[in-house]
């Protein structure tokens, strides 16, 4: 086996014997990164590339950031597991990290973004239930049609993308889907069973789409005067992403539950965490949920970390003035198959005409001058580099992404 050779064909073989041995559940553009450091990768031939998605936002510390790879090493060396069983000494540090940085005053912690969705809407239920009386098996959430929250069973049952959901029902009930941006919509479906509304602030997978101003506003307004939980789905937009810590700032709300994941750990480790606000995960008990990786203390070091140089290394204002140089600069393109430039922050999207022919063909030009976008939703590239680019950095994207869509 070749591992990290430069032979031409050592990228082939790996991608072959991928193609052979593993699940199809992913396309990925065929490039096989073998390091990274910053906002750029690099192949097993040496080329480098300036990482325009950084996992989906779960780099936005931008690729292997050494204080966050120090406190890893230092931990593992030290203790990385006990489970919930038994207690550890980090898990209150990261509580308490949590809690001054977002004003939440309850915490639980998970490990995949999935699983934080999941424990949020086991929460929302019992707690409808047993604090705001909805009859047993009747409680009801509010989602919107083209989200996108993970891909557990009863996620994908509320998912309305036919590829995410077709094949695998039977479904979970329980979910009522109203178009995103919609405030009337909202207002319309809240009966006496809704116990919450989860939705992402900006909804990333869909194509980076940002609602109207005011939505959030009147959805928030309507969760109060209905007590109905307002969840915000902030793993994609939260630590950062949109140039503030959370989305949820840029609307002037508070959501009740917020969920974070990806960049909770920069990138090394799958850390995710429901906070909240209300009572709502006061009414979890023991035994009634939990996760062997859950709040471990390997996960807590690596997210005080992450979380510590996301502040103290003042990314989350560079995402805000970098995002709006990238947008300026993404706008100035000259092409005729641009239908619209879009973002908040860092996370940005250029939606392509049909004619274009799909994103994707575009997306391999790029990889091909050096760096990596990923398409979405056949016609439109997602933009997203770690919040540690640099405007020289920005300039160059810019002008790569000129020669592609000129
Ligand atoms: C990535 C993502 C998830 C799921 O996270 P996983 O760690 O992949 O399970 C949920 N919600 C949003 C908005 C996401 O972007």
């Amino acid at each position: 086996m070749t591992t990290g050779g430069t032979k031409m064909s050592a990228a082939a073989d790996l991608i072959a014997t991928e193609q052979r041995l593993g699940a199809h559940n992913y396309k990925p553009l065929d490039v096989v990164l073998t390091r990274g450091e910053g906002v750029y990768v690099w192949d097993a031939d040496g080329k480098r590339y300036l990482d325009c998605l950084s996992a989906y936002s779960a780099v936005n510390q931008g690729h292997c950031h050494p204080k966050i790879r120090e406190a890893m090493i230092e931990q593992a060396g030290r203790l990385t597991l006990t489970s919930r069983a038994f207690r550890n000494d980090q898990l209150a540090h990261l509580y308490e990290e949590l809690a001054a940085l977002t004003g939440s005053h309850k915490i639980l912690p998970m490990n995949s973004g999935a699983e934080a969705v999941e424990t949020a809407i086991k929460a929302v239920r019992k707690w409808g239930y047993e604090v705001k009386g909805v009859p047993e098996n009747k409680a009801e959430i509010i989602v919107c049609s083209n989200n996108f929250h993970g891909r557990t069973l009863s996620i994908i049952s509320f998912s309305t993308d036919p590829d995410a959901r077709t094949g695998f029902g039977p479904y979970t009930p329980g979910f009522r889907t109203v178009p995103f941006g919609d405030a009337d919509a909202f207002a319309a479906a809240i009966n006496e069973n809704t116990v919450a509304t989860l939705i992402e602030p900006i909804q990333g997978e869909a194509g980076v789409i940002i609602p109207a101003p005011g939505y959030f506003t009147r959805v928030r307004e309507l969760c109060t005067a209905n007590n109905v939980t307002l969840i915000l789905d902030e793993i994609q937009t939260g630590l950062g992403r949109t140039g503030k810590l959370l989305a949820e700032e840029h609307e002037g709300i508070e959501a009740d539950v917020t969920l974070i994941g990806k960049a909770l750990s920069g990138g090394f480790y799958p850390v995710s965490a429901v906070l909240s606000n209300s009572e709502v995960l006061g009414v979890l008990k023991p035994g009634q949920h939990g996760s062997t990786f859950g709040g471990n203390p390997l996960a807590c070091a690596v997210a005080r970390a992450a979380l510590r140089v996301l502040t103290e290394e003042g990314m989350i204002e560079n995402a805000a003035v970098m995002g709006d140089y990238f947008l300026e600069g993404l706008r100035s393109v000259r092409s005729n198959i641009v239908k619209e430039v879009r973002g908040r922050g860092l996370m940005m999207a250029v939606e392509l005409v049909p004619e274009a022919g799909g994103a994707r063909q575009y997306c391999y030009q790029l990889k091909d001058l050096g760096l990596l976008a990923k398409d979405t939703h056949d016609h439109t590239i997602r933009l997203a580099p770690p919040l540690v680019v640099t405007r020289s950095q920005v300039d160059w994207a810019v002008e790569q992404i000129g020669k592609v869509l000129a």
